[in-house]
């Protein structure tokens, strides 16, 4: 094997999927643990940004340099090199949450077993579902009163639609949780308390019909043989092939807290999970363990030390290696970067890195050439698809307080524009300025950081904006004639591109028939 294609079967690069509360944070702090990046659960302060309340979010978002560190996590575990993507719950930070989840091989889902699947998690699911990404399945918070877990399983498979596969089956809940039992390996992996912070090796029962585990099990065990019988009659045996296929999801059960099954999901994720694939361009497919370089960005993250007034690019590696010092052939723009410094985000710290591969998230240092999509090749011409913007649904006119600062003001908003959660735009005919959104809370988060990051004080105005579009034609003279017409209600966008900004749905269907030759895009995706 090629060092290339050694490197590439080595990496595990996934995301956690939960509604907000089910667990992820304590999964992902427990993850670091057993990756031995961090040594007591409970160091790394974790980054809040799916809280509902606006001013949790902001407060955490002061601690900026820790929340970083856990939006991109590399660490090592048996003999693979993990990347863990966290991808932000609250619904507000679906664009990032989507084109993170375009970047990972597989994902971790995560139910609170007291309250089954939420609204975010089918969210979540249906975006892995367009790619067909693996889903391994964690239950948690079995330390607590947990719903049946086979109504659970019946849950997951009517409701997300994949077929649910246990690996282990959990004994009792709440007071009386006594670990699981691996359905293949005939053993329990005996749960104890007082160890959720540190790395423990469970104790094992080596069999289900033995004295120790009978006494284990104690009065529960009568019940708990038939209840598995029950489960081993009705539920589908694990099949790695639907499993990497996206039909089916092997399922473990444990608590985050407790420090408990964590360590199954993560050997699954070794096992099972599959690494870096290939992955669509326009012209051709790229294979990861290919010599030449390739990534694509996925997120754009500004001013993540507010010291250092850095944007990063986040690019994912597809192929190839990156070596520290080398030259980048930026696609889009034609130009070339040369990379001495890309960060890792190695454990908790930011790292300046050596070497990655396919799989591997590295950190670019940003200032305003890198845009959200752009691939990175070795002078190939080459485009990677499917990581689209969004067209906004909700606007505000800009205003500001001074208006000495409206220098600043710009470049505020096409800096955090460049993040992708909003989109900035100017009006072709007057000097406004529109900031358009997906969720509501994403003009109070721009507000503040304007404040904090750009010492810039805005407000908002209502604006009758309805929708935009980004406007694209083949017929140039059309386009010209359209754009002369249309000029009232045009803007370009922080990336440059012609926006339609239709005042109302109907002003938009009646352009629409009007202007045949145009297209008018919801998602606009990067070439
Ligand atoms: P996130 O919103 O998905 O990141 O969830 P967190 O990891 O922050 O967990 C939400 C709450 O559930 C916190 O108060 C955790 O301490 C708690 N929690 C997480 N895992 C468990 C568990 O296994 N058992 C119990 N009892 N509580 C848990």
């Amino acid at each position: 094997m090629s060092n290339n294609a050694a490197e590439v079967a080595k990496r595990r690069t996934f995301a956690i999927i939960s509604h907000p509360d089910a667990g992820k944070t304590t999964i992902t702090e427990r993850l670091l643990l057993m990756g031995q990046a961090i040594n007591v659960a409970g160091t790394v302060k974790a980054r809040k940004s799916d809280r509902h309340a606006t001013s949790d979010w902001m407060a955490m978002e002061k601690q900026r340099g820790i929340s970083v560190s856990t939006s991109v996590m590399q660490f090592p575990y048996r003999e693979c090199m993990i990347n863990l993507l966290d991808t932000p719950g609250h619904e507000d930070f679906s664009e990032d949450t989507y084109r993170t989840l375009t970047a990972v091989d597989s994902a971790l889902m995560v139910l609170d077993g007291g309250k089954g699947v939420e609204p975010r998690t089918i969210a979540l699911m249906d975006v892995c579902r367009l790619r067909d990404t693996p889903i391994v399945s964690f239950v948690n918070k079995l330390d607590r009163d947990i719903r049946d877990p086979i109504e659970l399983l019946d849950e997951i498979e009517a409701v997300l639609n994949i077929k649910a596969a246990p690996i282990t089956w959990p004994i009792g809940c709440y007071r009386d949780f006594k670990g699981v039992y691996h359905l293949t390996r005939d053993e329990i992996i005996v749960y104890e308390t007082g160890h959720g912070h540190e790395r423990t090796v469970s104790r094992i029962i080596s069999k289900l019909d033995s004295d120790e585990a009978r006494e284990h099990l104690d009065d529960l065990y009568d019940s708990f043989v038939e209840e598995l019988e029950l489960v081993q009659g009705a539920c589908h045996d694990f099949d790695r092939q639907a499993f990497l296929d996206g039909k089916m999801t092997p399922v473990f059960f444990g608590t985050a807290l407790g420090n408990f099954g964590v360590d199954q999901v993560l050997d699954a994720i070794v096992d099972w999970a599959p690494p870096p694939l290939p992955r669509a361009a326009n012209e051709r497919t790229v294979l990861p363990a290919e010599d030449a370089f390739t990534g694509f960005v996925f997120k754009i993250q500004a001013n993540m030390d507010p010291k250092h007034r850095d944007r990063i690019a986040f690019m994912r590696i597809c192929s190839g290696q990156y070596e520290k010092g080398m030259k980048l052939h930026h696609v889009r723009t034609g130009k070339e970067l040369r990379v001495p410094d890309a960060l890792t985000f190695f454990a908790a710290e930011r790292e300046h890195l050596e070497e990655a591969w396919a799989g591997d998230i590295i950190g670019l240092h940003n200032h305003g050439t890198i845009q959200i999509g752009d691939t990175f090749s070795q002078g190939e011409s080459l485009g990677f698809t499917g990581i689209p913007h969004f067209a906004p649904e909700l606007f505000r006119r800009v205003r500001l307080k001074d208006p000495l600062k409206s220098k600043q003001l710009r470049q505020g908003l096409q800096e955090l524009a460049e993040e992708g959660a909003t989109q900035v735009f100017f009006p072709e005919r007057s000097n406004d300025i529109i900031l358009g959104a997906v969720g509501v809370l994403q003009f109070d988060v721009v507000a503040s950081r304007l404040k904090e990051e750009y010492k810039v004080e805005c407000i908002y105005e209502p604006v009758t904006v309805w929708s935009a579009r980004w406007v694209e034609s083949d017929n140039k003279k059309k386009l010209e004639e359209f754009s002369n017409k249309a000029m009232e209600n045009l803007a370009i966008d922080g990336g440059g591109h012609l926006t339609y900004l239709a005042p109302t749905r109907v002003n938009l269907g009646l352009t629409e028939e009007r202007w045949p030759d145009i297209r008018f895009l919801a998602t606009r995706e990067h070439h």
